[in-house]
């Protein structure tokens, strides 16, 4: 029998947790499922943000932006300088790594017919094409869990679908060893959710609050028109608690200033009452590789490393000390 503080010694010794989280553009990350990444980062959870493109074809939505001195927002590289520094100062609100594809923005198409999207655009590139870089950073920072968008983007921006397609290629082939040759040691990430910021229960909680308060909800028309497009609402399966991250989040929204109005939608419920009535974000489960424990009929998970972190202690992170079963 080995002497407990050896294992001990093996325990603290496990890598830490790795949760990575794909988004298509810069101000994506502030925008959904921001303060749960801020409160796993804090948490001591390896946290990395990736973000599929330059957000080079976003027009200036912030009408008390001014640009940094130096700057321009008239050409394609001038906008990507400005939101390289944006990226930058959220990443540090939410304590959290970053990293680009290097894909460039698709642009949200306008008009009826739509337009074709612009050549070159990370809405083009075949898939195989769009995913072997984010293969080759899932084999590099080894996450256990992925985070990124539904099948339809979220909303039917190109750059959110195809931010799906290529987390979903790459959380089925990352760990396959014949899969992406040349891209590193294969990596099996084990949990992959989706965001969903803006569910109707959220919403509704929202509205009600402020009304009951005696504000102006920003919420009621939104409201009104999802439920006469009925649009299907997609299940969330998993609330993390996350309000002492909020100022996290919020800090992370301004730093995207060229996109963020600090008077608009996103500061409009004040952050007392929000903490109140929606403490979470939101995530919906679309796959997972280890066993989970059995849920009742609308109770959520409250923890994206559920099932997880009960796997790794139990294999040590593939490296299970002598006398604990693997
Ligand atoms: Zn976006």
């Amino acid at each position: 029998m080995r002497p407990v503080q050896e294992v001990q010694v093996s325990t603290t010794e496990r890598e830490p947790l790795r949760l990575m989280a794909v988004h298509a553009h810069p101000d994506d990350e502030a925008s959904k499922g921001a303060a749960a990444t801020a409160k796993y980062a804090a948490d001591g959870v390896e946290v990395l943000v990736v973000t599929c493109t330059g957000g080079e074809r976003g027009d200036i939505l912030n009408p008390s932006f001014t640009l940094p001195e130096g700057h321009e927002f008239e050409t394609l590289e001038g906008r990507l300088a400005v939101r390289r520094l944006e990226m930058a100062r959220s990443a540090e609100a939410l304590g959290v790594r970053h990293a680009w594809l290097g894909f460039v923005d698709s642009g949200l198409p306008e008009g009826d017919p739509l337009p074709p999207l612009p050549e070159g655009c990370f809405g083009l590139v075949p898939l195989e094409e769009a995913s072997e870089p984010l293969v080759k950073l899932v084999r590099e920072f080894r996450p256990h869990v992925i985070t990124t968008y539904d099948p339809s983007g979220g909303y039917p921006h190109p750059d959110h679908i195809k931010c799906h397609d290529v987390s979903a290629e790459a959380f089925a082939a990352a760990g396959d060893p014949e899969r992406y040759p040349g891209t590193g040691e294969p990596w099996e990430p084990l949990k992959l959710y989706y965001n969903h910021g803006f569910s109707m229960d959220r919403l509704r909680a929202a509205h009600e609050a402020m009304t009951a308060a005696g504000l102006e909800s920003p919420f009621g028309d939104w409201i009104e028109s999802r439920d006469a497009r009925e649009i299907p609402e997609r299940q969330v399966t998993t609330l993390i608690p996350a309000a002492e991250y909020f100022a996290h989040r919020d800090e992370a929204l301004r730093a995207h200033a060229s996109q963020i109005d600090p008077q608009g939608f996103f500061f409009a419920v004040p952050r007392d009452l929000e903490a109140d009535v929606w403490p979470w974000e939101e995530y919906e489960l679309a796959e997972s590789r280890v066993p989970l424990p059995e849920r009742a009929p609308g109770e959520h998970e409250d923890d994206l490393f559920t099932g997880v972190r009960e796997a790794l202690a139990h294999q040590g992170d593939g490296r299970a000390p002598a006398g604990v079963p693997a």
